[in-house]
């Protein structure tokens, strides 16, 4: 097996996180609308999540070729140094999700919805992770997008798709024109084994961030990254 597609995943929302999240009150009116708007997301909801294992093929000082296909970012170069096997996948919310959410006219509910996805997209990359450690049980991994940084720019979307072939069809993500995904609650990606931890929020500077996962680190890329 070098491909796999995940497309029965449970999706159980955790409803304490959601209100949290969402500041609902238990007991209040809104959180009986919310748990409606829950009940109908759980009956559709499918997350999804296609991911497959290549092995690197060359590496020079900023790109890496990976089976046949050429990823240009010196900081994949680098935290590639040492993998010999690297994980690119794509998770979803899910296409069911998506046409739901669209056919939602009131803003607030429409808004909740949004959340759901956002969560439904999380379940869909846990579940994900965990399989690959099970299957392949690569030692510590991190993962890294195009887009996230100025060094793997979005425009590289189209070469992670090329390596993925036919694996988000198959789930239902598509790349658009401007490389964005859709359904818009998608996530693309190479997961690599790597001893040391990578976040790529360590090199970002956007401030007041919601999706922040660690502090940006100053000098991180001159001691790591920069060129010598
Ligand atoms: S700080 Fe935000 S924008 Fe920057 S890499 Fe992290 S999640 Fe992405």
């Amino acid at each position: 097996m070098d491909s796999l597609i995940l497309d029965s995943i449970t999706f159980q929302i955790d409803t304490g996180q959601l209100y949290k999240n969402l500041r609902i009150k238990e007991g209040s009116e809104l959180m009986a609308r919310l748990n409606s708007l829950v009940d109908k997301a759980q009956a559709i909801g499918k997350p999804k999540a296609f991911y497959k294992a290549v092995f690197i093929e060359s590496r020079a000082d900023d790109h890496v070729i990976v089976d046949g296909v050429m990823l240009t970012s010196r900081v994949l170069r680098i935290n590639l140094k040492k993998a010999h096997r690297v994980f690119p996948f794509v998770a979803t919310c899910g296409v069911e999700l998506e046409e739901w959410s669209r056919s939602i006219t009131d803003m607030l509910e429409k808004y909740w919805a949004d959340v759901i996805k956002e969560m439904a997209l999380r379940i869909a990359i846990k579940n994900l992770n965990e399989q690959l450690i099970e299957h392949f049980q690569p030692g510590k991994i991190s993962r890294m997008n195009p887009g996230s940084l100025p060094d793997w720019p979005l425009p590289e979307q189209q070469k992670l798709f090329a390596l993925l072939g036919k694996g988000p069809g198959s789930i239902g993500v598509e790349l658009t024109d401007s490389f964005l995904m859709t359904p818009i609650k998608s996530v693309s990606g190479i997961w690599f084994p790597t001893e040391e931890s990578f976040e790529s929020c360590r090199l970002c500077q956007r401030e007041l961030c919601p999706g922040r996962r660690a502090p940006y680190d100053a000098d991180l890329y001159d001691r790591k990254y920069r060129r010598e």
